[in-house]
Order: structure tokens, then C-alpha cells, then sequence
């Protein structure tokens, strides 16, 4: 995977539309196109890495990033105190769809259980 094909490298571009909640230099978040639930965004690196995995093994100062903006999200749409889930599917198994590494920020509802 490049970023020439990669859907969020293009949403970083600015060549689909998005509903940014959050963004830095480094970090970008937006609105999930489905959402799941009462708030449910997505909080990516600029640029590109498959998986966090992946990202984990070769910067791990950007995979702090990634959970520093996601507490920020939460601040923003005021769920920081409720409570929220942030989650990170890892490869096939875990249902990743985008192979861009992303984290999914769930709130603003009670959440059921984590588990497939
Ligand atoms: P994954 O299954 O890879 O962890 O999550 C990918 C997420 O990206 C899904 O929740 C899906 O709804 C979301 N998504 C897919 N395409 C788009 C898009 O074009 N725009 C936005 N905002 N979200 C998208
Ligand atoms: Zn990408």
C-alpha cells in the first residue's frame, strides 16, 4: 500500500471530504463515515503506515500521538468524563479495512462489552 491509493492519505490530501473534529502537524480526526455509535471518530497519522503494529515497531512516539489526540477528541465532544472507547483493529483477523493506522474513538452511549 502507498499513499497514492490509500483512502485516508487521500483524506489527509483534502481529496475526499471529511468532518475534521481535530488535527495537528502530525495527527488528523474525523467523523467516521458510519458511525457506531453517538460519536464515533477516527484518529489518524499524516502519513502513512498500514498498521499500528507496524507504526509501533518503528515510531513509537507517533502511536502516543495517536492516544494523545484521542483524549483530545473526547475532550472535544465532551465525552472525556462519561467515559469512551478507543480501539485499533490489527489486521485481518481483527476486520481492518483501511490499511491506514487509525484509532476509532466510541462514546457519548454505553458501550457493550469488548469481544468479537
Ligand atoms: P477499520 O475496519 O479499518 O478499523 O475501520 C475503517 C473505518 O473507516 C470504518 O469504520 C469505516 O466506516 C470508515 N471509513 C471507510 N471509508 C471512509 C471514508 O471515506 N470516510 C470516512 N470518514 N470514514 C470511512
Ligand atoms: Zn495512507
Amino acid at each position: 500500500m502507498t499513499s497514492s491509493d490509500c483512502l485516508f492519505c487521500k483524506i489527509v490530501a483534502g481529496e475526499i471530504p471529511h468532518d475534521t473534529v481535530y488535527e495537528t502537524d502530525t495527527v488528523l480526526a474525523f467523523w467516521d463515515i458510519t458511525p457506531r455509535a453517538n460519536v464515533h471518530v477516527l484518529v489518524i497519522p499524516k502519513t502513512h503506515q498500514d498498521t499500528l503494529a507496524q507504526m509501533a515497531g518503528e515510531d513509537a512516539a507517533s502511536v502516543a500521538e495517536l492516544f494523545t489526540a484521542a483524549g483530545e477528541v473526547a475532550r472535544l465532544e465532551g465525552i472525556d468524563e462519561s467515559g469512551y472507547r478507543v480501539v485499533s483493529n490489527v489486521g485481518a483477523d481483527a476486520g481492518q479495512e483501511v490499511f491506514h493506522v487509525h484509532v476509532h474513538v466510541l462514546g457519548a452511549q454505553q458501550l457493550g462489552p469488548v469481544g468479537p
